[in-house]
Order: structure tokens, then C-alpha cells, then sequence
């Protein structure tokens, strides 16, 4: 269904959904947006976190032979790149890793929905913003009138509020269409078939790359892990396939050169899951270049000419 609520009917949403869920969202601390637990709607500060919400369904590090019901958990203002993110996630994991499931199952993310493209994002090149896929979505398209399309399993937190009209409606789509045609485009589709094994890039990158991990740990598609035994407690923790003892067995390492390991990243996300499941590792949120403290750019990837290096 679609509501049209203004900003008062925002916070008695708020109100209802934290009377059934403990809630997050996202709050502007000294500068930094971030994801914290939240006692009221007027602590939420829309905007693309520093770091992205994949925690609240994969721990950074946890003993997984403890398994604990998680508690049921409204995450507000997540953005649409991240929300994607999660979509594209559960095809490699829900319904395998049990946390993970357990985690989706307890968790109903609040979408704000981006009307206006960020500074470095390019999810555009995704497709953009979707509408209509996801559990509660919240587009602010004037002042103090907000669109919600929310799936029906949450149509009791709506009761009493008004459906939106036809007109509100299209407005909508206009606002999401202009936000695809304002945004620069990389041309990612076909990226598959163009990139290249022996590109000089994977060299070039090899030579500034300080392997710190950032790109893999600040995106919200990446769920690589691993797993530590610390007496009789069990750790998985996120990992970064860019770190020499990724895939290191008592056989060796695969991947023993930097810079195999930096077109492993690049090759998983435009190479591999496309070709098996269909849709690449990425949302174009640009986390992974903005954190990389030496500028490896995953535009530069996309957009290079590997046919003329
Ligand atoms: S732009 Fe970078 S951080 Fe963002 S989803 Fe794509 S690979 Fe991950
Ligand atoms: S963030 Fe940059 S420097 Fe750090 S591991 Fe990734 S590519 Fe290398």
C-alpha cells in the first residue's frame, strides 16, 4: 500500500513501530552520520553513513556457537543504496547462515529513499533508487509531505492514515526519474565481458595499495568472514580479501601477489556474482573509494578502456 503522511504523522509511526520494535537510525554525531539506538524520531539525521548498516544482520565478531534469538529491531534511515545492499546479499546468504536469517527475519528497515543524488555516489549505474520491493520505504518528496509505500505485513503501524492519491503518486515518479537522469552514469553493464585478467590496473593498484581492508569492510555487499577458535569459542569475524592470509590454507595461498588479490575484489563483484546470481556486488554507494586512504577508485574500473592500455 501507499501513504501520504505529513511530518507530525511521521513521528506517531515512529511512536507505534517502537512500541513492537527497539529502534535505530541514523544520527549526526560531531559531523559523522552513523547508526545508533535511538528513544525518539527527532534524533534522526537523514544521510549516507560513514559506515554501512550490514552489521545489523552480519556481527563484526561474534562466537557463532552461541546462537541467541535476536530481538525485534526498526533500523530508520536507511538509504537506498544500502537497503539494496541487503537485497543483493540475501540471494548468497539468507536461509543458509542461520544468524543472518534470524537477523533479516527480526529486523523491518525504515528506506529514506534518495531523491537527490550524494556527492560521489553512482547507484544510478544500478538502476538507481527502487521503489515498491521493500518492507516500509519513506520518500520526502516536498517540505512536510512524505510517500510511504510499505508492504502489507506492517499495514496495522498505518491504520487511520490516508492512501496516497494518483497524483502524489506520479509526482513521485517524476522526482525518481529526474534523480537517474541527473546523476552521472558508468557504464557498468557488460562490465563482465570487458574487464581483464592481465590489465595493467591490478599492478598499478598493487603499488599504492596500503591493505587496509577499508573497502571491503566500509561496503555494504561484502560478507566475506572468517572463522577463529579462542578456547572453546568460536569467532567469525568480517574479513577483507585484500589481506595476505585471505584463502591461505596449510597448502598455500592462492592468491600470494597484491595485486591478484586486488582484481579478486574487482573480478567477485563484476565477474562472479553476475554470473551467478545474475546481478553485480555493488550498489554505487562509493564507500570503498571514499575510505580508500590512497584513492583506488572503483569508477576508474568500471569506466577504463581495456581494450587500448
Ligand atoms: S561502491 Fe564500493 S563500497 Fe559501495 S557497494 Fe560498490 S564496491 Fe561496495
Ligand atoms: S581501502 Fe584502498 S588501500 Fe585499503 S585495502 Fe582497499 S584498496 Fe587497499
Amino acid at each position: 500500500m501507499i501513504y501520504s503522511l505529513n511530518a507530525e504523522e511521521m513521528a506517531q509511526l515512529y511512536e507505534r513501530i517502537s512500541k513492537e520494535f527497539e529502534t535505530y537510525g541514523t544520527v549526526d554525531i560531531q559531523g559523522d552520520i552513523t547508526f545508533s539506538r535511538i528513544e525518539s524520531y527527532d534524533e534522526l539525521r537523514i544521510g549516507r553513513s560513514d559506515k554501512p548498516p550490514k552489521e545489523f544482520l552480519i556481527g563484526r565478531n561474534e562466537n557463532v556457537l552461541v546462537f541467541t534469538e535476536p530481538n525485534k529491531k526498526a533500523v530508520f534511515g536507511v538509504m537506498s543504496c544500502d537497503l539494496k545492499g541487503f537485497y543483493i546479499m540475501d540471494k548468497q546468504i539468507y536461509g543458509k547462515d542461520p544468524f543472518y536469517t534470524a537477523r533479516r527475519d527480526n529486523t523491518v528497515f525504515i528506506n529514506y529513499v534518495c531523491t537527490e543524488p550524494c556527492e560521489t555516489g553512482f547507484c544510478s549505474s544500478f538502476g538507481g533508487p527502487l521503489l515498491n520491493d521493500y518492507q516500509i520505504q519513506v520518500i520526502n518528496y516536498e517540505n512536510d509531505k512524505y510517500l510511504i509505500y510499505a508492504d502489507d505485513a506492517y499495514k496495522s503501524f498505518f491504520e487511520g492514515f490516508k492512501q496516497a492519491s494518483k497524483e502524489e503518486i506520479s509526482k513521485v515518479e517524476k522526482l525518481m526519474h529526474n534523480f537517474n537522469m541527473k546523476q552521472k552514469k558508468h557504464e557498468v553493464e557488460g562490465i563482465e565481458n570487458r574487464i581483464k585478467w592481465n590489465s595493467k590496473l591490478w599492478d598499478e593498484y598493487a603499488k599504492i595499495c596500503i591493505q587496509c581492508g577499508a573497502c571491503n569492510y566500509s561496503c555494504p555487499t561484502c560478507y566475506c568472514f572468517d572463522l577463529n577458535d579462542v578456547g572453546e569459542e568460536r569467532f567469525r569475524e568480517w574479513d577483507s580479501c585484500i589481506l595476505a592470509g585471505f584463502t591461505k590454507t596449510s597448502a598455500g595461498n592462492p592468491r600470494e601477489s597484491l595485486a591478484s588479490r586486488l582484481r579478486q575484489r574487482f573480478y567477485h563483484k563484476f565477474v562472479y556474482y553476475k554470473k551467478s546470481k545474475g546481478e553485480y556486488l555493488c550498489t554505487g554507494c562509493n564507500r570503498c573509494t571514499d575510505d580508500c586512504p590512497v584513492d583506488i577508485e572503483i569508477k576508474e574500473v568500471i569506466d577504463h578502456d581495456y581494450n587500448n592500455e
